[in-house]
């Protein structure tokens, strides 16, 4: 696969049918049905939505990955179609993988999750934090799949909100990945070794394009997570956080690099043999840090007779209103925020800034646009 190539082929490439955060089992039964590959039902979620699973391949390297755990993390879903869509337009690529690998994939693992736009599903549970409970009938049936398909290698895909930066460098964090932790001293084991190895590819293809937007998720061990459990059972786990590329709120551009992230890793993984395993290049990659805000408005003052500026930072609220995600803008902060980024800055230069109703700007509320001089500014992306 040229990756030069999919990228300016990509608008033609992609799974067209599905676009936009809102993401559910209704968006993909359709393109589930045009699969050249045997899709099943491998289990309910709390409300009995179906959750679907799907077997390619015939090849040695087990690989199985499962998107949309939380159930608001649609972007790396599509780019699991897109995927799909790139076996169909390079027939050598997807002989070549598909003779290498034997995939298992779960699109959606938490379907309710994914219809009501939560984290959490539908007894309020995050489901990566039940691996060891195992409390839930998702937290269930992915372990039942691990257990039955016997992975060499598990992609766990998931998308992180828009307040990770990469390291101290002011660039925010487009994609980042990990390879988890097993144990409490986060030991390099001979897994983790081989997970970090293709994490070190995948960023070294994907850092010609995102330049400096890739960090390093937490990697805080915690046995409740899915991909720490999957790690300390010996299976080379990684974790793919999908992120946040400029205003691109819908997060269409991202899904294709996460789409590049997972080709390469399926090549390395094709063309692996344990004696290479180079992962220098893993720890070149910088930290995930909580630096940014969807918006800062610099040097404003809050009151007219204030002596001194003060920086107020908003961030959006995802809402779910007619089947769309809507963006609604709330103040998070006012104070001095000069360690934090804005993906938009407004500059207020020490001038008054006010609710759309004239009255003065409080911590929590809901702006949908400010007044900053007597003038409008709109604040919705
Ligand atoms: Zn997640």
């Amino acid at each position: 696969m040229n990756i030069k190539d999919l990228i300016n082929n990509y608008s033609k490439i992609k799974e067209a049918r599905l676009h936009g955060r809102y993401i559910t089992n209704q968006s993909i039964e359709s393109c589930l049905k045009d699969l050249e590959f045997n899709y099943e039902v491998i289990g309910r979620s709390v409300e009995e939505r179906p959750i679907y699973g799907i077997q390619l391949g015939q090849g040695k390297n087990r690989v199985l990955m499962w998107s949309q755990m939380h159930g608001n993390e649609s972007t790396t879903t599509k780019s699991i179609f897109d995927f799909f869509k790139v076996l169909k337009y390079d027939k050598e690529f997807s002989d070549f993988i598909l003779e290498k690998c034997t995939l298992y994939i779960i699109p959606i693992l938490n379907p309710d999750g994914a219809y009501n736009y939560t984290r959490l599903n539908a007894n309020k549970i995050d489901l990566n934090r039940d691996a060891q409970d195992l409390s839930q009938p998702e937290s269930r049936v992915l372990n039942t799949i691990f257990e039955a398909f016997n992975p060499h290698f598990c992609f766990n895909l998931h998308g992180q909100r828009t307040i990770f930066g990469v390291g101290e460098s002011g660039k925010s964090s487009s994609i980042s990945f990990l390879a988890p932790a097993q144990d409490e001293e986060r030991s390099i084991t001979n897994n983790r070794k081989i997970a970090m190895t293709i994490v070190a590819d995948m960023y070294s293809t994907l850092n010609e394009y995102l330049i400096g937007h890739i960090g390093r998720y937490d990697d805080a061990f915690n046995i409740n997570c899915v991909g720490d459990t999957f790690q300390s059972k010996g299976i080379p786990t990684i974790l793919f956080e999908a992120g946040h590329i400029n205003g691109d709120y819908n997060r269409e551009e991202v899904r294709k690099y996460i789409l590049v992230a997972m080709l390469k890793a399926l090549t390395s993984i094709s063309k692996f043999n344990n004696k290479s395993c180079d992962y220098s290049t893993y720890n070149n990659i910088l930290n995930n840090s909580k630096s940014f805000y969807d918006i800062i408005i610099r040097n404003a003052l809050i009151n007219s007779n204030d002596k001194h500026s003060v920086d107020i930072a908003i961030q959006y609220d995802e809402v779910l209103i007619d089947e769309k995600i809507e963006f609604i803008p709330r103040i998070k902060a006012i104070a001095n925020l000069s360690s934090f980024y804005g993906h938009v800055e407004i500059e207020a230069g020490r001038k008054v800034v006010k609710s759309s109703s004239g009255s003065v700007l409080k911590v929590t509320n809901e702006i949908d646009f400010v007044l900053l001089n007597n003038e409008k500014i709109a604040l919705k992306p």
